[in-house]
């Protein structure tokens, strides 16, 4: 075939001019989407091989090669996947066919006002696939040779990047596609072996493909000439080529599940546990999702990234994917490699997809089961079943016990929050929960200890709300329920308050703070005890009216209590009304 002159889609020349004039801040994803197209190739080779092994030629290994031509200016990114016919580079590299790109064509189009700098953040976040190369290229050659083609079927294809590209045939004997970039003169950096080695190591360390780059060796210059580093032939691959959650889990010790978790964390201690799952069926996802240890100093900013990284198919994409974890799992960490979202995908999108809403809930739910599988093994009290025998702890077992009690102590307060927030999760996380209690001071009480321990007759789980523990065990509040034994839960926790509004019962019990209202201990009183209290009431009658004229405007209402037992008044809130604890902290923060 002769050299043939085509036009771009009206869309591309666009597309084209804002990627040139727009994305200077963010220069190096070009190389981030060209691996990633790399890549993709080899993986389309794979699945058609499947089928005709013959498509491997003499050339099994699949791998890309980096390479830069200080000389020519230009950088090459080579692949031996399944490469192009003729016919596929005027289609694939002329077309916008991705339905992504055009919403996000539409978008920049639309809002005229916005400058140069946000369409570039823009256009960085939403990656613009083969067409970036044209940020430092002003000119790209593509050469190519689809796999099971013959060598004479080879392709070139060139553009300037304005408005058209050229294609000719050539004979490649090599199979696959070479990416021949000609670099702008703003982008000369970028022929540095350093510089590239480090973009690769950013955003593409997990593509499981080898990437290469050739091994560079200091010369000392002859003859007055300076020194410099020259090319030596050899081949090194340059990134870690193993996207460790793509591997089977059976293949994959702890100290790499755990090597990875600091990598990814920056945390120098080990998580407390993860958790690494592929999910099949509408949504397709691999998880593999950390706790860590040790709170973050700034865990109560609520604005704070959440920790886990999103991939579409082993290619990065985004830190920090808020729209990947409720807020109130903003601890965790971790990576969602999805396979069903598009890489140019934004926040934006994200917010909005189905696949992500999916992925959120069953990443929820993954945390959550986690979490119950840590509180399930926290203690091991020894038990000797029925017929004699003792239970055999697993040594996996054994290495959980005390991890829940350590993971409530750093994160439980928030935790607290996703009763408010999470609303179809609520009973899992109620479960979760741990109180200190009249029964102990440690912070181990879950909801469902308290009911099995609950007297006869007792109808509701009894708490109460204080600044510090010590408050809270001498409230004059708890008077009648020590003496009956009755067990109330006591909540120091800043939030415990707020989140107990969204928690009006537990397995069908009432919560009922025992500094609202009048307490009605229903069949816990036994008859003799209610008469007395009501012919007390009588009797004071009196002299609660005299109490109420006293306190007029300050309390609205006295009345004679079975509450307490040693002391002679206490305070009450009205039920439904803000307790004093409530009441207290609004007017710390100035309300
Ligand atoms: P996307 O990767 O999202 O499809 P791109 O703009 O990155 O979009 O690439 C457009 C198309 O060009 C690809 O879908 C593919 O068909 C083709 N292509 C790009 N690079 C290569 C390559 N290295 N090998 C084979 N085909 C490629
Ligand atoms: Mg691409």
């Amino acid at each position: 075939m002769s050299k043939q002159t085509h036009s771009f889609q009206a869309e591309v020349a666009q597309l084209l001019h804002l990627v040139t004039h727009s994305l200077y801040s963010n220069q190096e994803i070009f190389l981030r989407e060209l691996i990633s197209n790399a890549s993709d190739a080899c993986d389309k080779l794979r699945f058609e091989a499947l089928n005709d092994a013959a498509l491997y030629e003499d050339a099994p290994n699949l791998e890309v090669r980096v390479a830069f031509d200080a000389a020519a200016k230009t950088i090459t990114i080579t692949d031996n996947g399944i490469g192009m016919s003729t016919q596929e580079a005027i289609d694939h590299l002329g077309t916008i066919a991705k339905s992504g790109t055009k919403d996000f064509m539409s978008r920049l189009s639309g809002d005229q006002k916005q400058t140069a700098s946000e369409q570039g953040q823009l256009i960085g976040q939403f990656g613009v696939g083969f067409y970036s190369g044209f940020i430092v290229a002003d000119k790209i050659t593509v050469e190519s040779r689809r796999a099971g083609m013959k060598a004479e079927e080879g392709v070139r294809w060139t553009s300037g990047g304005t408005g058209d590209f050229e294609v000719e045939s050539i004979t490649r004997a090599q199979r696959g596609t070479s990416i021949i970039l000609h670099l702008r003169s703003d982008a000369e950096e970028f022929l540095n072996a350093w510089k590239l080695k480090s973009i690769i190591g950013k955003y593409s360390d997990h593509i499981s493909l080898p990437i290469l780059m050739e091994k560079e060796e200091w010369k000392d210059g002859e003859n007055d000439q300076p020194g410099a580093m020259v090319k030596t032939g050899e081949w090194e691959t340059v990134n870690k080529a193993s996207a460790l959650w793509t591997r089977p889990k059976k293949d994959i010790t702890a100290e790499q599940y755990q090597d990875f978790y600091k990598a990814i964390s920056h945390d120098f201690e080990n998580p407390l546990t993860w958790s690494h799952n592929r999910v099949e069926g509408n949504t397709e996802y691999t998880q593999l999702l950390y706790i860590p240890a040790k709170a973050p100093f700034d865990l109560w900013n609520r604005d704070k990234k959440a920790g886990v990284k999103l991939y579409v198919k082993r290619v990065f994409i985004m830190d920090d994917a808020e729209a990947l974890m409720p807020t109130y799992l903003r601890f965790v960490k971790g990576v969602i490699d999805s396979s069903d979202l598009p890489l140019n995908v934004s926040r934006e999108l994200l917010q909005e997809s189905r696949d992500v809403r999916a992925i959120r809930e069953g990443s929820t739910k993954r945390v959550l089961s986690m979490l119950e599988d840590l509180a399930k093994h926290d203690k091991h009290e020894a038990s000797e079943g029925a017929d004699g025998v003792t239970d055999v702890v697993s040594d996996e077992d054994k290495a959980k016990e005390g991890k829940y009690t350590a993971f409530y102590a750093e994160f439980g307060a928030v935790l607290k929050e996703g009763l408010g927030e999470d609303f179809g999760n609520r009973e899992r996380l109620a479960k979760l929960l741990r109180f200190a209690s009249t029964t102990t001071d440690a912070v181990s009480v879950g909801l469902a200890d308290y009911k099995a321990r609950m007297k006869e007759g007792q109808e509701a789980i009894y708490y109460i709300t204080a600044d510090t523990l010590a408050a809270a065990k001498n409230s004059p509040q708890l008077e009648v329920f020590k003496k009956k034994g009755i067990e109330v839960l006591l909540m120091t926790d800043r939030v415990d308050e707020w989140a107990l509004n969204y928690l009006h019962d537990f397995d069908g019990t009432p919560l009922q703070s025992v500094a609202k209202g009048a307490v009605d201990l229903g069949k816990l009183q036994d008859e003799a005890e209610k008469k007395a209290a009501e012919e007390a009431a009588e009797a004071f009658k009196p002299v609660l009216a005299k109490l109420k004229e006293a306190l007029k405007d300050k309390a609205e209402d006295v009345r004679v209590t079975t509450r307490l037992v040693d002391s002679p008044a206490c305070l009450v809130v009205q039920d439904g009304g803000m307790s004093t604890q409530l009441a207290r902290m609004l007017k710390q923060a100035g309300q």
